[in-house]
């Protein structure tokens, strides 16, 4: 069959590349199907009218409108030219979308007439379609593919995929990757356990992530966390894994250091405890302190006024409470102003201190004393019968007069107390400042009555009778 035989129309009707003839004048004179169904538009429309005319506008990869000149058609006609493969968009102007198009065109002439052949192939997709490969070659993951044919044995798995950012952390290059194994990024403070979780996971073809210590080629240890996962083939065989990387040395390295200051801080809590233990039992001892100096005389160290106060009110109300009879006493030392002036001030100190010592060992830890003046000494008890105030007031009055022997110093000097009493029974709980005044009056008359002796009112209210 010769080349004659052929009809190059029949040709162009079937071509898969769209073709379009234009008259020298640049009028359409053929398009064929190819060309229509990427213009979206028919023959009799397109025919002896210009292309630009059919709602049609180009563009350069720039999305520059092109100049009419710039039409690859009357670039030809124009230069008398031929193009080859120019990119050239068509904008759609209703929908604004570009047909991309790899365009040639070259002047045909015969018998005199002239015309220009414009073919072209959608390139649309080429242009527009992203490359997975290159989304993985400039990720900032580092990713690493590896053969999964087996993964024992020196060199395996072998890696047969790095991306940038393995070469840019690790300084190695691709070819000096390619081939190897992961383990060559491995160094001995890698965690064996980390690996052997690795390996074992592999094994089974199971997907696992691990935070490993890697090192640089020159050496320089880092993080990485690392996700690995079998990719598998259309058979569903597990061909190769993928592990996708990520350097996390700065976050290990500030966890490092939020763990030291944690640390720190936990000591510093520590030692501010200990701090505030110690400032706890110093303010205890002093809350102690302090207790005793509201509560204590400090020459003789027997509670003062106020706590002998607090102590006749509890013994008041527990008197009340248990229908006991109360017995309140105020013990003055004779003569004291002599005994100061002929043994001096601080020899007196001592006597008082010694009344008072006699005072405590003579009375029960559940009666109340205290030292309520200068040489005077007051003190109260719950008792259950009346037969008992006096004898109990003597025998305090003979107590003392025995610390005269204890002190030789005093050559014989004796040192005796006064004692004015008040026994109460139906004791009324306000009335304790009327008791102090009853048993204060009943001291004065133990001093006008000579001194060394014991002054006692009885009175039984329960009967509202005065006994003595
Ligand atoms: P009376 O028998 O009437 O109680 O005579 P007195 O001298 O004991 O009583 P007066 O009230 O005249 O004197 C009490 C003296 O006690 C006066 C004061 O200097 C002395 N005095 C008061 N407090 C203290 C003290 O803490 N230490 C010493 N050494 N003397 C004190
Ligand atoms: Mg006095
Ligand atoms: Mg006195």
């Amino acid at each position: 069959m010769k080349i004659e035989n052929v009809n190059l129309i029949n040709l162009l009707e079937h071509a898969h590349i769209g073709v379009v003839i234009h008259s020298w004048d640049s009028q359409i004179v053929y398009v064929n199907p190819a060309a229509m169904k990427l213009f979206k538009t028919s023959l009799e429309r397109l025919q002896n009218r210009h292309l630009v005319e059919d709602g049609w506008e180009l563009v350069d990869r720039q999305n520059r409108r092109l100049h009419p000149d710039e039409y690859p058609v009357n670039k030809v006609t124009s230069l008398n030219v031929s193009i080859t493969d120019e990119i050239i968009g068509l904008v759609n102007e209703d929908s604004g979308e570009i047909c991309w198009l790899s365009v040639s065109a070259y002047p045909e002439k015969s018998e005199g007439a002239g015309f220009v052949v414009v073919y072209f192939t959608e390139i649309t997709e080429k242009i527009a379609a992203f490359s997975f490969l290159d989304i993985v070659q400039s990720a900032q993951d580092m990713i690493i593919v590896t053969e999964a044919k087996s993964i024992e044995g020196p060199l395996s798995p072998k890696i047969i995929y790095v991306n940038d950012a393995i070469c840019k952390l690790t300084g190695y290059s691709r070819e000096e990757l390619i081939g190897e194994t992961p383990r060559i990024f491995q160094g001995t403070l890698t965690d064996k356990e980390s690996t052997s979780r690795i390996h074992c996971a592999l094994a089974e073809n199971k997907p696992i992530t691990e935070t490993l210590l890697n090192y640089t080629k020159t050496g320089t240890p880092y993080w990485v966390e690392m996700s690995i996962f079998p990719l598998k083939n259309q058979l569903d065989e597990v061909t190769h894994f993928a592990s996708v990387e990520r350097d996390v040395s700065a976050v290990k390295f500030h966890a490092e250091q939020l763990n030291n200051r944690n640390f720190e801080l936990k000591s510093i809590r520590e030692n501010l405890e200990d701090l505030v233990n110690q400032r706890t039992r110093e303010l205890r001892n002093v809350n102690v302190k302090l207790e005793k100096l509201a509560y204590f005389d400090p020459l003789t160290d027997i509670p003062n006024r106020r706590a002998f106060e607090e102590a006749l009110d509890k013994s008041t109300h527990f008197a009340h409470r248990h229908g006991y009879s109360l017995l309140i006493g105020i013990a003055d030392v004779d003569h004291f102003k002599k005994l100061n002036d002929t043994f001096g001030h601080a020899f007196g100190d001592d006597v008082l201190v010694a009344v008072a010592k006699s005072m405590k060992q003579f009375f029960r830890q559940e009666d109340g004393i205290g030292r309520v003046g200068g040489e005077e000494f007051a003190f109260c008890m719950v008792l259950p019968g009346s037969h008992e105030a006096i004898d109990i007031l003597e025998r305090l009055r003979k107590r003392v007069e025995l610390i005269s022997s204890s002190l030789p110093a005093l050559k014989g000097y004796d040192v005796t107390i006064s004692i004015g009493a008040y026994y109460v029974s139906g004791v009324n709980p306000s009335e304790t400042k009327e008791m102090v005044s009853i048993a204060d009056e009943a001291l004065y008359r133990a001093k006008r009555e000579g001194r060394n002796r014991v002054s006692l009112v009885m009175k039984d209210k329960t009967e509202s009778n005065l006994v003595n």
